[in-house]
């Protein structure tokens, strides 16, 4: 095709076109792209020339046709964008630049479901449709130049093809487009049953057309005896669509009913009805297989009566009955509203012509009305939204004016509270930065990274706000819970509880209940903001659980200090003795409660023993006059180290139980020592700090509750 074969073209549905436009465009890509060759050895501008042809085909206005001759300039010669604007204006610089964003995407991802989100970033990136068809036409033509590709490329494209824009052409209803993309991707996807599909049906061809001419000479013949003036052509199917029916239903060739077809074009839809009834005289229909698109136009507006027979020879095949009008939607579908129109009336239909295209709100939920719809569809089809992709190549739709931050807690909300930076397509950008369609997004992450206030000025989904408010929330909320906690633990050791377990989780419930607060977190909460005080809650406390461990140590033993005892050191007094040294004995490790005697050492004053210390009842009675009377001094604050042993199944951390339990009571814990014993037992000795008998028993009866522990003992010397 030659040039002055696209003006000609355009001549035949626009006499009155602006050639000179289409001329100069041409000049400008030949001189621009001089010295350039494609693949198969041809000069460069065959290409654009090409796709000029095609977008003549489908009957477009000369500012597309010259955008088509343009469309490779930016992206494969050295003029800018602004050299085409300034010769040829903003118009056809808004669409070559289209085509050259589109030209630039890659696509990583095969993931079906992404074929989808592609296919609609196509389209928000076109801005205008006319790009879209630029760019199906320059597609077009590279496929149908696809041999000269090495083989992978040509698979790569031809997916490519059949994933994005094919279904592209079927949506915008272009059908010549979408059937040559498809049958030029399948011979390249699958060559070999392309190829048998080609030989099998041309096989038959002389039969079929013989076939053909025969149901047209009869139509005709019938269609004019009522008067109705049809145009009958046989349609050939395209192969993609039969090889689809052959996969998709499991059928072979000869199974597949509308191999053969006959499209009757008329002047009204009357004469659509008109035609089917004498055809439904003449040849036997089969049963289920008539639909009236006209009554019911499909989802693009398509609308055509179908209908299969039974030929003269049993043979089935199927007849499209429909209008003119219905005629040119279906072969030009949105094209056709770019097209000329021959008065200027034509336009009072366009929205009613355009409803199929609210299907596209499918895509679009967020517009609210049909105007706005309309409006969008001018200029921008999907202004408000963006597309970028993630670094695995996946899209990701996003509301126009987004920034990496929404993209980051689109993919995941930690993802979002850990973002610490991002890079769009490899460099560094700050949190504001706008997304732009075809954007590369990678986020920066770290395990220490946590949201930010202001982060919710920044943010354009309502998901982000949310999940930022919510942590920020839970933060605060954690915070007070952390502060009610420590008000109370330090009010409860002040007034010399055990803390620990006043107010472990049961006791602490049941407190919330008596103040009707839900949760033990929301007490502890309530406590940190000052809506109870520490007070309050251990008043509730006593009264909710009885039997509340509360003082402790609880009350001494009543051993009553005498007079004439010494002066106390350590916690003890010795009868008769000030300031004497005393040492509590390891033997035994009295605490205060026991029942505890002095023994006189050689030179290193008083030893303190359990009364039923053996090692003090194996003493000698020659030794007895070393025995002396002390006394715990109730007075005083002292530590004493006990030696306790518990016994328990072993198991895996178990002495990690035991430890932690106690630890949990604020008892420090000096020493510990796990051994396993026969019959899968296990014994753990400890060694603990403890103020008082109560203390001990208390830890004992702690330890003894743990899972596993059988038994608790204090260690005696033997
Ligand atoms: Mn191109």
């Amino acid at each position: 095709m030659s040039i002055q074969g696209v003006i000609q073209k355009v001549q035949t549905y626009y006499p009155q076109a602006d050639v000179q436009l289409v001329q100069q465009a041409y000049l400008f890509a030949s001189t621009a792209h001089q010295g350039q060759h494609r693949r198969s050895g041809e000069d460069y501008i065959v290409h654009p020339l090409e796709v000029a042809t095609i977008l003549a085909e489908l009957q477009l206005d000369v500012v597309t046709i010259a955008a088509g001759l343009l469309h490779d300039v930016v992206e494969d010669t050295s003029f800018t964008l602004e050299d085409l604007e300034r010769a040829f204006g903003a118009e056809i610089a808004l669409l070559v630049d289209g085509v050259t964003k589109l030209s630039r995407i890659e696509y990583k991802s095969k993931m079906e479901q992404q074929a989808e989100n592609l296919r609609k970033m196509f389209l928000a990136m076109a801005k205008d449709i006319r790009v879209i068809l630029i760019k199906l036409a320059d597609r077009l033509h590279n496929m149908r130049t696809l041999k000269h590709q090495p083989e992978e490329k040509q698979r790569e494209c031809a997916q490519e093809t059949l994933e994005i824009f094919a279904p592209l052409a079927h949506r915008l209803g272009i059908f010549r487009l979408k059937w040559e993309l498809e049958d030029l991707s399948l011979r390249y996807m699958e060559p070999e049953r392309y190829y048998e599909l080609v030989q099998n049906i041309s096989m038959k061809r002389q039969e079929r057309e013989e076939f053909i001419n025969h149901v047209i000479k009869i139509l005709k013949e019938k269609l004019d005896e009522v008067g109705i003036d049809a145009d009958i052509q046989g349609r050939p199917k395209h192969f993609y669509s039969i090889y689809n029916k052959m996969v998709k239903q499991g059928k072979e060739l000869g199974e597949i009913y509308d191999l053969i077809a006959v499209r009757v074009v008329v002047e009204s839809v009357k004469d659509c009805y008109g035609a089917l009834g004498m055809i439904h005289a003449q040849w036997k229909p089969i049963p289920g297989r008539f639909k009236d698109y006209i009554a019911m136009p499909k989802p693009n507006m398509y609308q055509s009566l179908h209908t299969t027979l039974i030929g003269p020879s049993g043979e089935p095949f199927e007849v499209q009955i429909r209008t003119w009008d219905m005629h040119r939607t279906s072969e030009y579908g949105i094209a056709a509203h770019w097209r000329y129109k021959e008065g200027k009336n034509g336009d009072k239909d366009f929205d009613a012509k355009l409803t199929w295209l609210r299907q596209l709100l499918e895509w679009q939920r967020e517009l609210k009305d049909a105007r706005e719809f309309m409006e969008s569809l001018k200029i921008d089809l999907f202004s408000d939204r963006v597309y970028v992709f993630t670094p695995k190549g996946d899209v990701v739709e996003l509301p126009a004016g987004s920034v990496p931050l929404d993209f980051a807690y689109r993919v995941h909300t930690a993802v979002g509270n850990q973002c610490v930076g991002a890079k769009v397509s490899g460099r560094i950008v700050p949190l504001d930065y706008r997304l732009q369609t075809g954007d590369i997004v990678e986020i920066l992450t770290s395990k220490t990274g946590r949201p930010r206030r202001d982060w919710l000025n920044i943010v354009q989904t309502s998901q982000a706000k949310n999940r930022i408010r919510q942590w920020l929330k839970k933060e605060q909320r954690d915070e007070l819970v952390a502060k009610g906690r420590e008000m109370l633990e330090r009010e409860t050791d002040k007034k010399g509880w055990y803390t620990a377990e006043a107010l472990k989780n049961s006791n602490l419930q049941e407190a919330a209940k008596r103040f009707n607060i839900p949760t033990v977190e929301d007490l502890l909460a309530t406590v940190g903001d000052g809506g109870l005080t520490p007070l309050q809650v251990m008043a509730k406390l006593k009264e909710a659980v009885p039997g509340l461990v509360t003082e402790a140590p609880a009350p001494l033993p009543s051993v009553k200090p005498w007079s004439g005892y010494g002066k106390p050191s350590q916690g003890i007094r010795v009868r008769g003795v000030d300031n004497v040294v005393v040492r509590l004995s390891r033997c035994c490790n009295p605490v205060p409660g026991d029942d505890i005697v002095g023994y006189i050492t050689r030179g290193r004053g008083v030893s303190i023993h359990r009364s039923d210390c053996p090692n003090i009842a194996h003493h000698h009675d020659n030794e007895l006059e070393r025995i002396i009377e002390v006394a715990w001094d109730l007075e005083a604050e002292a530590i004493y180290q006990v030696h306790i042993e518990a016994v328990a199944v072993d198991r895996p951390r178990l002495a990690m139980d035991i430890m932690t339990t106690i630890a949990d009571t604020k008892t420090i814990i000096n020493s510990v020592h796990a051994r396993a014993t026969r019959n899968n037992l296990a014994t753990v000795d400890l060694k603990i700090e403890i103020k008082s008998l109560d203390h001990l028993n208390y830890i004992t009866e702690k330890v003894k509750r743990i899972k596993d522990v059988l038994e608790v003992k204090r260690v005696t010397p033997s």
